[in-house]
């Protein structure tokens, strides 16, 4: 019997966790080691473009690099971890229950938003998950058939990280395409910090500030959320914000099957991993993207949960174990470069290099770089083995 190697999620993490796993156990000719992804859906979601119109397109399918590449893919819903006897139960498709056995288990199950906030689960918005961000753009777009008011017009984007700043940033023009250049349209982005953009370098927030103002977008700062409802937002100091539509950003959490691992955790849920990404106290499992607690390098760093750290995590955690099986050197995982870029709406988009967010480019220039990123770097390589190998190897150049 083969031995198996199970990839639960088929996210940026997990697929690059399959084909980094197959090109090393066809490098070494290794047939008798089956890799298998476990997810919901056979394609690549693309998380970081949910701000933007037109969701239901961002999604890749996998099934043909999946042929390609000689790697198993289950439709089903992980529901329980039988780390005994080394045991996945999911559900079908169908909702049927069944089990998958593992001789090593990767975790790369991401992330969601967790809506804390009394009334945010049945009143907010957000752009977390194709599902819901698909039901924001659908009631953006009915607010044409509601009456003129203030709170139609208003939309409050509850958090003021990159997220929030993305979405609020795209959110002036699409408000104008939907309600009409006239409508007196207001974006306000509500963040507990008491200055725009808190936990970013200067020159960022700088920047941050600039594209806002001239987009009008308003910010609410000291802004710590009391409750959601159908009529707007009310914060801790009792001022309310009419608004059919709050959104919310802040509060993510990794997938809660992390917590069926009997491991050590951060605050956000994140299975802490050695450095090469096997979950700490554990002999066969595994945690690589937004599930995983992992050190960047050796300067204090850990991984953020972006895709940017998420592929890296995927190429090398796929690397690992499978060297593990063959029985060979493990590659320890290393990511000592560092970007950011932030699309900021009709104003352009900003880049940044280094954990303390050098400033490199702005406007068209950096909006450039932010279409390549998230139109073609983050998307599945071509279903042909030899690319997808080659883009696979841990140690090929990233960013
Ligand atoms: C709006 C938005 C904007 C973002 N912008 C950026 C950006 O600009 N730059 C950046 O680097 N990052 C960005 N991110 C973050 C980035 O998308 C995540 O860090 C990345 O998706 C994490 O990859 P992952 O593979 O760990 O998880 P995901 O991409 O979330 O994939 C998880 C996979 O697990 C599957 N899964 C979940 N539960 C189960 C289960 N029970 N059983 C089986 N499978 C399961 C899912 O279906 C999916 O296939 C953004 C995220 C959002 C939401």
């Amino acid at each position: 019997m083969k031995q198996q190697v199970l990839i639960l999620g088929a996210g940026f993490a997990g697929m690059w966790a399959a084909l980094s796993a197959a090109r090393l156990t066809n490098l070494h000719d290794r047939g008798d080691i089956e890799i298998t992804v476990l997810a919901p859906q056979p394609e690549l979601r693309i998380r970081p473009r949910f701000y933007e119109a037109g969701v239901e397109s961002f999604a890749a399918p996998l099934l043909p690099l999946f042929a390609a590449t000689g790697v198993k893919f289950i439709a089903g819903s992980a529901s329980e971890i039988d780390t005994a006897s080394k045991q996945v139960w999911y559900h079908t498709a169908h909702d049927q229950l069944a089990a998958v056995h593992y001789d090593r288990l990767i975790m790369a199950t991401g992330s969601h938003i967790n809506p804390i906030f009394p009334g945010a689960k049945e009143h907010a918005f957000d752009v977390d998950q194709l599902e819901s961000a698909a039901r924001l753009e659908q009631h953006l777009t009915q607010l044409a058939e509601h009456a003129d008011s203030e709170a139609r017009n208003t939309v409050v984007v509850c958090g003021g990280g990159f997220t929030g700043i993305e979405l609020a940033t795209e959110l002036p023009a699409r408000l104008r395409a939907i309600l009409g250049d006239t409508a007196p349209a207001r974006v306000i982005i509500a963040d507990r910090s008491p200055v725009v953009g808190g936990r970013y370098s200067q020159e960022l927030c700088d920047v941050i500030k600039q594209a806002c103002d001239e987009l009008g977008v308003e910010w609410m700062l000291n802004a710590e959320i009391a409750a959601i409802n159908k009529q707007g937002v009310t914060f801790k100091n009792g001022q309310f914000i009419a608004s059919n539509t709050v959104i919310m950003t802040m509060g993510v959490q990794a997938s809660p099957l992390t917590m069926q691992i009997p491991a050590p955790r951060d605050a956000q849920g994140r299975l802490h991993v050695d450095q090469n990404l096997k979950v700490i106290g554990q002999d066969d499992i595994y945690a690589t993207g937004d599930v995983a607690y992992a050190s960047t390098d050796d300067k204090g760093n850990s991984a953020l949960m972006t895709c940017q750290h998420a592929i890296m995590l995927g190429r090398f955690v796929g690397n690992n174990v499978a060297a593990d099986m063959i029985g060979i050197s493990p590659q320890p995982y290393q990511q000592v470069n560092y970007v950011t870029c932030l699309d900021l709406g009709a104003w352009g988009a900003v880049y940044s290099e280094g954990w303390d967010q050098v400033v490199k480019s702005t406007r068209t220039e950096a909006k450039k770089i932010k279409v390549a990123i998230t139109s073609e770097l983050i998307y599945p390589p071509k279903a042909e083995k030899e690319i997808a190998f080659a883009a696979a190897d841990p140690l090929a150049p990233f960013v």
